[in-house]
């Protein structure tokens, strides 16, 4: 059996299903992608996405789009909260091409989800399918939807986010945990915010208790910001999906100037509460497999969630070319691969929300100290997560490809 005669039913439309949906279909599978959506949609926003990703689209055939849509920042830059200090920084580009063969880009989400599915045929996307069960048959796979379709076939992929239908009906139901952070997301058009000289690039601003990143998007048009404060609570009545400009300035009040400045100059500041889930031993039931925020959600405190259900779906497609004869076999070898580095990202990424919002006090102190002499975010110190190759597949145990 080749993977050309596998047919595979991907479960959400969303970074992860659809990078999965174009690497399955290149490697030779017949793939169907399930969206509950009317339309194809990401909530907009930007979103950082380092090497290991944006080797993986090019390698889709997607650097067109990236290179057309794309930001490359030149570098990242850490900085104290209220007086601005440095506190670190680190090169990306061209560095970044330069050890890794890809660039570290930021861009608009919404853009991205685009490139990602300009490369998959429109008509084996079917909008308005809101998976409600699916069930291993030994053989294959079989999914049922909201609207009474059913679909049976070889493998069933659940890329439906952290929220996932297909993780509960494999796994069970489990409430997924409130993180004690909120964000305050918006876009400001650069022309509002000329004076204040910004470079291309992508800086990160840390404090106690909260921190905020800003960087470009959309061809360098737009500025980007992400504010996380910690909230003890998550209350559907207290907070509203759109938070008012007023309420984002006040929680970063007492912030340096060039903060407010900036969530200023947006229109519309939504609010986004984070979640989170404890590392699943495993993903795979027979012939239905789960990627991206299904099966490993994370803080984007590492800004790799979106990057490693990219890596998923290459990883899964190499798994499946090369198992094609034994389905469920090769999404265990698919699993075997992944979950070890991802679990670690998941636990750096948790880390990175104690060491961000330290509040000032000896501890911050030792953290700063230790930034102005490490260089832990420079791209040459990062290979084990920039240098990953979704086709390295021989190990059967042991440490993940890219390690
Ligand atoms: C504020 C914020 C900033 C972030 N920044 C970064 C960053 O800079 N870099 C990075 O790499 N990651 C980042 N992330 C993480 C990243 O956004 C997620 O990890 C990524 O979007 C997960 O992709 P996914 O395809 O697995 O899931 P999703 O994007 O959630 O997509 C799931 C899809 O499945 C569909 N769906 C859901 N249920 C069903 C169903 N029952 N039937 C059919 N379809 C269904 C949904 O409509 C959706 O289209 C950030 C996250 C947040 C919250």
């Amino acid at each position: 059996m080749t993977a050309r005669s596998l047919n595979v039913a991907v479960i959400g439309g969303g970074i992860g299903g659809l990078t999965a949906a174009v690497a399955l279909r290149r490697a030779g599978c017949a793939v169907d992608v399930y969206e509950q959506a009317p339309q194809l949609t990401e909530v907009g926003g930007g979103i950082n996405m380092g090497p290991n990703a944006t080797r993986i689209l090019r390698g889709l055939g997607l650097a067109e789009g990236l290179d057309r849509e794309g930001v490359r920042p030149a570098g990242t830059h850490q900085r104290r909260w209220q007086d601005g200090r440095t506190l670190q920084r680190a090169p990306l580009n061209p560095l970044c091409e330069e050890l890794y063969g890809a660039p570290h880009m930021t861009l608009h989400r919404a853009d991205l989800l685009a490139i990602i599915a300009s490369g998959f045929p429109a008509e084996r996307i079917h909008l308005g399918h809101r998976l409600v069960g699916v069930t291993d048959l030994g053989d294959g796979a079989e999914a049922w939807f909201e609207n009474g379709e059913r679909v049976r076939t070889d493998v069933v992929v659940g890329a439906d986010g952290i929220h996932s239908a297909v993780r509960t009906a494999l796994f069970g139901a489990e409430e997924p945990r409130f993180a004690g952070c909120v964000a305050y997301r918006g876009l400001v058009p650069v022309e509002r915010i000329a004076d204040l000289g910004l470079e291309i690039g992508s800086q990160s601003w840390v404090g106690p208790g909260a921190h905020l990143v800003h960087y470009f998007v959309s061809r360098g048009r737009l500025l980007n910001f992400v504010g996380w404060t910690e909230h003890d609570t998550w209350n559907r009545e207290d907070w509203t999906d759109q938070a008012t400009i007023e309420r984002a300035l006040a929680a970063f009040d007492g912030w340096h100037p060039q903060i407010g400045r900036i969530i200023a100059a947006a229109d519309t500041c939504f609010i986004w509460a984070l979640f989170d889930r404890d590392p699943l031993p495993r993903w795979s039931v027979g012939h239905a497999t789960l990627l991206g925020d299904a099966c490993h959600p994370m803080y984007p405190f590492m800004g790799q969630g979106a990057a490693q259900a990219i890596e998923d779906g290459a990883t899964l497609a190499a798994c499946l070319a090369a198992g094609a004869g034994d389905p469920a076999g090769a999404l265990r070898r698919y699993e075997q691969l992944r979950l070890p580095r991802v679990t670690r990202l998941q636990e750096m990424s948790r880390a990175n929300k104690t060491r961000f919002h330290l509040p000032d006090g000896p501890a911050q102190q030792a953290r700063d100290a230790e930034w102005a002499k490490a260089t832990d975010r420079s791209p040459d110190a990062l290979r084990w997560l920039y240098n990953f190759d979704p086709e390295r597949i021989e190990p059967a145990t042991g440490a993940a490809a890219g390690d």
